[in-house]
C-alpha cells in the first residue's frame, strides 16, 4: 500500500473521529461501510442492549450486551457516550476513541445525535460530523419498509423519531443527501478527503518538510 503523506516524513497526527448520522433507514450505515472499506477505516462497533436482527454479526455490527452489563460498563466508566435510541441503549467504547486518536488511526462512528453531541464536546478538534439527509420522508419510509428488518410498529417508531432526529441537522459539519446511492458516497468521500486534509492536519507534514529544507541549505557564502 502506498505510504501517506504524514508517513513519509512526519509524525501521524491524531485519528479523526468521523461521525455519521442520521434518521433510521436513510442509509448511513451502507455509506459508512463503504467508506471504511475503501480507506480500511476502523469502524467504531457499538455496545447495544438492543436484539440482534436476522443477520446481524455479533462484534461485527454491534456487541449485543444485556441491561445488567450495559449497567456495568457505565459504571466502570468504559464508555465515551452512550444514549438511549428507540427505546434501546448504545455506548460508544471509550477504548476505541482514545486508540484512534492517541494512534493517529482515523475511526468512523455511526450514533444518533446525542452521541455525536457528546463526542464533539469532549473531542472537538478531533471530530468532524456528517448528517445523512433521505431525499424525503415518503423515501425514508420506503427503505425502511424495503429492509423489513424491523417489525411494523418498530419502522412505525422510527419514522415518528426521524423528525426529532432531523431537528438536530444543524449541530453537524456536512449534510450528505443521500438520493443516488453512488452520488451521496461521492460526497461522503469528499467530506472524509475534505477533512483528513485540513492545514491543522497536515501541519506536521509542512513542518517536516520545512526543517529538511531548512537542513539542505547550502551555506551561505
Ligand atoms: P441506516 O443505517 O441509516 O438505518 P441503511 O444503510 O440500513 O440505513 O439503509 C436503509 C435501506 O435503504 C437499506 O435496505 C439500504 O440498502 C437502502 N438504501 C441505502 N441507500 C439507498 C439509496 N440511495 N437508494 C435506495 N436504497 C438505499
Ligand atoms: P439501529 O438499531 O438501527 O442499528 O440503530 C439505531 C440508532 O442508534 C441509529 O441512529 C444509530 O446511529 C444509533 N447508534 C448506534 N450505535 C450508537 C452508539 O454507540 N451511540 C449512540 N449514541 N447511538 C448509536
Amino acid at each position: 500500500m502506498e505510504k501517506s503523506p504524514e508517513a513519509m516524513c512526519a509524525p501521524a497526527p491524531r485519528g479523526l473521529l468521523l461521525v455519521i448520522s442520521s434518521p433510521s433507514g436513510a442509509g448511513k450505515t451502507t455509506l459508512a461501510r463503504r467508506l471504511a472499506a475503501e480507506f480500511a477505516l476502523r469502524f467504531s462497533v457499538s455496545f447495544t442492549t438492543r436484539s440482534p436482527r436476522p443477520g446481524e454479526v455479533e462484534g461485527q455490527d454491534y456487541c449485543f450486551v444485556s441491561n445488567a452489563r450495559f449497567d456495568e460498563m457505565i459504571a466502570a466508566q468504559e464508555f465515551a457516550e452512550w444514549a438511549v435510541v428507540h427505546g434501546n441503549r448504545y455506548g460508544t467504547s471509550i477504548t476505541t476513541v482514545e486508540q484512534a486518536v492517541r494512534n493517529g488511526s482515523d475511526c468512523l462512528f455511526d450514533v444518533d445525535f446525542q452521541g455525536g453531541r457528546q463526542i464533539r464536546r469532549q473531542w472537538p478538534d478531533d471530530s468532524v460530523l456528517c448528517f445523512i439527509l433521505p431525499p424525503s420522508m415518503d423515501e425514508l419510509e420506503r427503505r425502511l419498509r424495503r429492509r423489513a428488518t424491523d417489525a411494523p410498529e418498530v419502522i412505525d417508531r422510527r419514522l415518528a423519531m426521524a423528525c426529532k432526529e432531523l431537528e438536530h441537522y444543524g449541530e453537524y459539519d456536512y449534510l450528505v443527501v443521500n438520493d443516488n446511492l453512488p452520488r451521496a458516497y461521492e460526497e461522503l468521500r469528499a467530506v472524509y478527503v475534505a477533512a483528513r486534509t485540513t492545514r491543522k492536519r497536515r501541519e506536521g507534514v509542512a513542518r517536516a518538510l520545512l526543517a529538511e529544507a531548512a537542513a539542505r541549505r547550502p551555506l551561505d557564502p
